[in-house]
């Protein structure tokens, strides 16, 4: 059984009041809201959600499976935050609500919610956990087993979703990033800017051809790079998903590593991972120890495309260009947490050869939310519906989009609801049009 008074204490990682009045329930919020446009409840909605922690944290409503399962029915893709004319920090209140009902035991068994943390800490957050795990997937995709199992449909066994699930594994890299990026990478010419690169979790080992791709690019606009390699995964997925504490380990490791180098700029390529440390600063803002650190930590970090098109570096690109129809997806935590929403258009429009299209509802969420695609798959499925619809309609031929976890989604959708679009990550794209890539 449970009862308030034992999580008296957790409450009150809860935001305080005055934060939560914060909200002034003009509802302009609710239009741009994914789940609260698959229930229309207004407990789906974000100016629900904070009702039920403002009620929760006043003590005049108990913890429970349903305050639990709308904390993680969100997608915690902060398009209320864009939305919202007050300024109300959504993405902060669902996430320590999060924290407290995973603490709490509601919405879970502990048997899941202790799977979830092992894997999360061991699997995603660990490097060489990581290494192992795709190595594993690596093995099983090249070896035919891949083609096995969903030729047979074997998993449908054990459950409808683990076969979807499984067809959301990424193809895994021939060789991880941290393996071919040298610690110090500098351009061919004079250097221009002094940067350093954190290569992410899913990005070392998943997407690596994206942190090369990155490499070349930076190398290319004049960047001498250093990538210090006793980094560790910022610390996001964990922080999102209950695990405050872990993530904020990381935090403060990757504050250390990186603070032993002189840079100016910080690059990501992964839309969490930037976020997450430019989030740095507010996280550990009552760390006597970390504060000043993680503030200057934080003003550095750039997404590659804000950096690219704040700073215009020069950059020699192919002259013959047969033109390409490409159009581009944000990612939520580029577009509203980061607020990073201009930036890599121009960027793309400014490329030789694109022939440009906007995607509808660019910035709604395509369902991916971290790991939420595969701890809330049909969930997922509906937003990823309606992304893929928008995608065909704009008749491109390449989407593009700056996260790993979007890329993934929308790879899936291509073929779940066949829609015959190349998904690329920005840097890719420039990638591929350079000139000195042609060599
Ligand atoms: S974060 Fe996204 S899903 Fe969650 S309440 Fe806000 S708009 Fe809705
Ligand atoms: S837009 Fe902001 S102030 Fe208005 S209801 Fe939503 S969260 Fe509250």
């Amino acid at each position: 059984m449970h009862n308030q008074t034992q999580y008296k204490d957790l409450l009150k990682v809860l935001p305080h009041d005055d934060i939560l009045q914060q909200c002034i329930h003009c509802g302009l919020c609710l239009a741009v809201c994914p789940t609260y446009d698959i229930t229309k409840i207004e407990r789906s909605s974000p100016r629900g959600r904070i009702a039920m922690i403002k009620s929760v944290a006043r003590s005049e409503t108990e913890l429970s499976d349903r305050f639990a399962e709308e904390m993680n029915f969100c997608l915690d893709c902060l398009a209320c935050e864009t939305a919202c004319p007050a300024g109300v920090q959504y993405g902060r209140m669902v996430e320590t609500a999060r924290v407290v009902v995973d603490e709490a035991g509601f919405g879970t068994s502990k048997i899941k919610r202790a799977v979830k943390r092992f894997s999360l800490r061991r699997f995603v957050a660990s490097k060489n956990g990581l290494k192992f795990i795709s190595r594993l997937l690596r093995f099983y995709q090249k070896a035919g087993l891949q083609k096995f199992v969903r030729a047979t449909g074997i998993l449908k066994i054990f459950s409808k979703n683990l076969t979807e699930i499984e067809a959301l594994s990424p193809a895994i890299s021939e060789k991880f990033s941290d393996k071919q990026i040298k610690e110090i990478e500098l351009p061919e010419g004079e250097v221009k800017y002094k940067t350093a690169f954190h290569f992410g979790c899913l990005m070392n080992t998943m997407f690596a051809d994206i942190n090369i791709d990155t490499i070349d690019v930076l190398k290319e606009c004049g960047c001498k790079i250093i990538t210090p390699k006793d980094q560790v995964c910022c610390g996001s997925l964990m922080g999102h998903n209950g695990d405050l504490d872990f993530a904020l380990k990381l935090a403060r490791k990757n504050i250390d590593v990186f603070e032993k180098h002189e840079y100016d700029y910080l690059i990501s390529n992964s839309a969490g991972c930037g976020a997450f440390m430019k989030d740095y600063a507010y996280l550990l803002e009552d760390d006597p120890l970390y504060a000043d650190k993680a503030k200057r930590f934080a003003a550095k970090v750039k997404d590659i495309t804000e950096f690219i098109f704040e700073q215009k570096p020069e950059m020699k690109f192919i002259s013959e260009q047969t033109p390409e129809s490409v159009t581009y997806h944000d990612a939520c935590h580029l577009v509203h947490a980061q607020k990073v929403y201009s930036q890599p258009r121009e960027v793309i429009k400014s490329l030789p050869g694109v022939k440009y299209t906007e995607l509808e509802e660019a910035s709604w969420c395509c369902g991916s939310a971290g790991i939420y695609n595969v701890v809330r798959y049909e969930d997922s499925l509906i937003q990823l519906k309606r992304k893929m619809n928008n995608i065909k309609n704009t008749n491109a031929k390449v989407v593009l989009t700056g996260n790993p976890g979007c890329m993934g989604q929308i790879k899936h959708g291509t073929k779940k609801f066949n829609v015959d679009v190349e998904v690329l990550h920005p840097v890719t794209l420039i990638k591929k049009l350079l000139k000195n890539n042609q060599k």
